[in-house]
């Protein structure tokens, strides 16, 4: 049987495997964390067709559960290397496997903003994900940096929590109307143009933020939402071809080594979606179903 090893538990990389189960192909993912990806990170889902409303964590656990009760195996290990010779070998930190095909779905990680004391300050007062920490700051002041859809969908978060949030964008906004909208319509939020953060004051945890205008906010959080990139150190000597740091792939998911396969955000394309990657994930394992 045809054994095709998945890097990562997204949307991609699960509707990945739930297609190359069905069509009879031994497929195998391995996941750092619990699966679910990004959607983890997402308190409501409003635009994931049959669910006009769903929190990111349940449809992360239905997409999974869909997939384990097909008999695909969820391996929680990290993947270091990934290298070719007549198969593909791939090195986690506990074991390593074999396989004939790997379809790489490792999602982006969230970008630093890179001020001096981001780093230690993550946990005490800074965070990438509002679902995960927004609690700490119930009925404080907050910042969120960034005007995507990321961004506001923290902001919004935040809003029921938090006494204020400011949103930090350092040109204009560029999320959705409909969450720009939503935004507006929120008496808490105040969102304020062409800043960037300058500096972090703090002690044992945020106390205030200086922006680039001079203004001082006292916030003892502050949420960065300002896009991610691909981590992918695993594929280092592979001779992997990117695009503007994510992997380059033809449309069906191939990439310029044979059998090695992209899918989701961490691949090179438009439109970064729930349900684009699940599409990608598809696609790659029909493609890899044909070569049979
Ligand atoms: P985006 O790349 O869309 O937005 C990043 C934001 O951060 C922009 O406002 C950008 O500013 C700003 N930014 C980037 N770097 C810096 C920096 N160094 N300092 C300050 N600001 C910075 O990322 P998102 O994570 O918001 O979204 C990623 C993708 O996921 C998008 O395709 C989005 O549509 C999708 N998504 C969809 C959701 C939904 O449909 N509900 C929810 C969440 C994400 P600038 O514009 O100036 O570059």
């Amino acid at each position: 049987m045809r054994k095709c090893v998945i890097i990562g538990a997204g949307p991609a990389g699960l509707n990945a495997a739930l297609y190359l189960k069905r069509a009879g192909i031994d497929a195998v993912i391995i996941e750092k964390e619990i699966p679910g990806g990004e959607m983890l990170k997402t308190n409501k889902i409003e635009n994931y067709l049959g669910f006009s409303e769903i929190d990111g964590g349940e449809l992360a656990l239905k997409m999974s559960k869909q997939v384990k009760d097909l008999g695909v195996k969820i391996i929680r290990d990290k993947v270091l290397k990934v290298s070719k010779k007549d198969k593909f070998i791939i090195e986690m930190e506990k074991d390593s496997l074999e396989a004939d095909y790997v379809i790489v779905a490792t999602g982006r990680t969230p970008r630093k903003l890179g001020l001096r004391g981001e780093e230690e300050l993550t946990g005490k007062g800074i965070s990438y994900c509002a679902v995960c920490d927004g609690a700490f700051y119930r009925g404080k002041e907050v910042a969120v940096i960034g005007g995507g859809d990321s961004a506001l969908t923290e902001a919004l978060y935040l809003a029921d929590l938090c006494s204020k949030v400011y949103v930090i964008v350092r040109r204009d906004l560029r999320a959705s109307d409909v969450l720009q909208n939503r935004v507006k319509s929120k008496e808490n939020i105040v969102v304020l143009k062409n800043v960037n953060v300058s500096e972090l004051r703090y002690d044992e945890s945020l106390s205030d933020i200086l922006l680039d205008d001079g203004k001082m906010l006292p916030v003892n959080g502050m949420f960065i939402a300002i896009g991610g990139s691909p981590e992918l150190s695993f594929l280092d000597g592979v001779g992997i071809e990117m695009e503007k740091g994510y992997i380059k792939t033809n449309d069906r998911m191939e990439t310029n080594i044979k059998g090695l396969y992209a899918v989701g955000d961490v691949r090179s394309k438009d439109f970064y979606q729930i349900i684009t990657a699940a599409s990608d994930g598809a696609i790659a394992a029909l493609s890899i179903k044909e070569e049979g």
